[in-house]
């Protein structure tokens, strides 16, 4: 049977109960769209025998194509191949080979014997096909009936799952797929402008349809505009995606940093690395976030030097010398205080660039003249410092969030104008 419309069933009671989001869901329906493949239905259930058999049963009425995630493991909650197995009429029987490595790998990384549950996981239903798990231990199955309808179970845990996708599922797929079609998405990603501003711009843009599906996608990093085409054949489709991205490129210039999943730092950090740029920061409320930022970027160490969290006022002046005249008459959360930051880490960091945040992040704080979410940002390059004030919404992790991304955004700009 060939296919095309594919069902997602995840398993677990911590789904149900909401202490884990179903991400194992939405990987494998970005993994499966890029073979043509659309899942059609999603569902969830907890460990529950008869829920596990009754979901997947239904939904291999309606597709005959079904994915389950979790319940392989080796305890009595894990109950995913004992209820698949009933439904398709079949048994359950040992799998020596798997058994044997089991317990060869146990016995050497952890100088034991194999816990007797573990023989669980080496149970697969009879006529299964074992599908390889390189980074655990449960293997997956593949279960196949006469009608050629089938459902393969794969671990919960996302990195097996991940793996196992990639490794076993997808050319078992792709084998059954027909469709000579893919479903592909492409995003830019913009920060600091607001969604409506943002579609303003891109529909009063001409030159007709833009021939793919765009989504607005708003997030604490920013907007990000996801571009979708399908069921068109790759190259066509690769072509669809390369056109309308192009064209909302030229409409939207400079606004756009990067693309799927580019982070802004690295970003910044490329650009300050190709010419010879060093980065120092000066954090009050973000308290080591924009630092955070930059360092969990690898290599990031040629390009960012250090910085000070400048919490007390007492800090701003004797570590990055603002001085206690600005302060006193301005205030810490001000345009004269942030670039006397900025400038401070420039000399204290002994860099290029001085990056540098103060704000109010709430919910406590705020007065009349600088609420909640009033942020000072500076970027200083060189001794010629830019500085913007943002009226910032959010509660304080995310204003915190923002006043990052956004200062990285403020040096991106910088880093991007022509000089003058
Ligand atoms: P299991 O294979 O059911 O024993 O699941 C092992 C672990 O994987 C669970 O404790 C969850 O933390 C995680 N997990 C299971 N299903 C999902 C899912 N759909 N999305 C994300 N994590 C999951
Ligand atoms: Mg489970």
């Amino acid at each position: 049977m060939s296919t095309t419309r594919i069902e997602v069933v995840t398993i677990g009671d911590e789904l149900l109960l909401g202490f884990t989001i179903d991400t194992n869901a939405a990987y494998l329906a970005r993994s499966l769209a890029s073979v043509g493949v659309h899942i059609v239905r999603r569902a969830t259930v907890g460990d529950d025998a008869s829920e596990i058999a009754s979901a997947v049963g239904e939904a291999l009425e309606r597709t005959g194509a079904v994915i389950t995630t979790g319940g392989l493991g080796p305890t009595s909650d894990d109950l995913t191949k004992q209820s698949i197995a009933a439904l398709f009429g079949r048994g359950m029987h040992l799998d020596e080979e798997h058994f044997a490595w089991m317990e060869e790998r146990w016995t050497k990384r952890f100088q034991r014997p194999l816990p007797a549950t573990n023989r669980q996981q080496a149970m697969i239903p009879d006529g299964a096909l074992k599908l390889e798990n390189h980074h655990g231990s449960a293997p997956g199955i593949w279960l196949e009936d006469e009608r050629g309808r089938w459902v393969a179970m794969l671990p919960g845990v996302p990195r097996e799952m991940r793996g196992m996708t990639q490794d076993t599922l997808m050319p078992l797929v792709r084998a059954r797929v027909s469709a000579d079609t893919v479903v592909r998405s492409l995003t830019l990603r913009t920060t600091g402008i607001a969604e409506s501003v943002l579609a303003d711009r891109v529909e009063s843009m001409g030159g007709g349809p833009l021939g793919v599906s765009l989504a607005y996608l708003p997030s604490i990093a920013g907007v990000d505009l996801r571009l979708t085409v399908r069921d068109l054949p790759e190259d066509e489709a690769s072509r669809a995606l390369s056109n309308a991205a192009e064209r909302l490129r030229e409409r939207l210039g400079n606004s756009i940093y990067g693309e799927d999943d580019d982070d802004l730092a690295a970003i910044v950090l490329d650009v300050c690395r190709t010419r010879n740029l060093t980065i120092g920061v000066a954090e009050s409320c973000t308290g080591g976030l924009l630092g955070a930022r930059l360092t969990a970027i690898s290599g990031s160490s040629d390009v960012l030097r250090g910085g000070v969290i400048a919490y007390h006022n007492d800090v701003k002046m004797e570590l990055l010398g603002v001085s206690d005249a600005t302060l006193a008459a301005h205030g810490a959360v001000s345009e004269e205080v942030v670039r006397e930051m900025a400038a401070g880490a420039r000399r204290v960091a002994r860099t290029n660039i001085g990056l540098a945040i103060t704000g109010v992040a709430g919910p406590t704080g705020g007065t009349p003249t600088k609420p909640v979410g009033t942020v000072w940002i500076a970027a200083d390059i060189d001794g010629d410092a830019s500085s913007a004030l943002h009226r910032m919404w959010g509660d304080r992790d995310e204003i915190r969030q923002r006043a990052a991304q956004w200062t990285l955004e403020l040096l991106r700009l910088r880093l991007a104008a022509p000089a003058s």
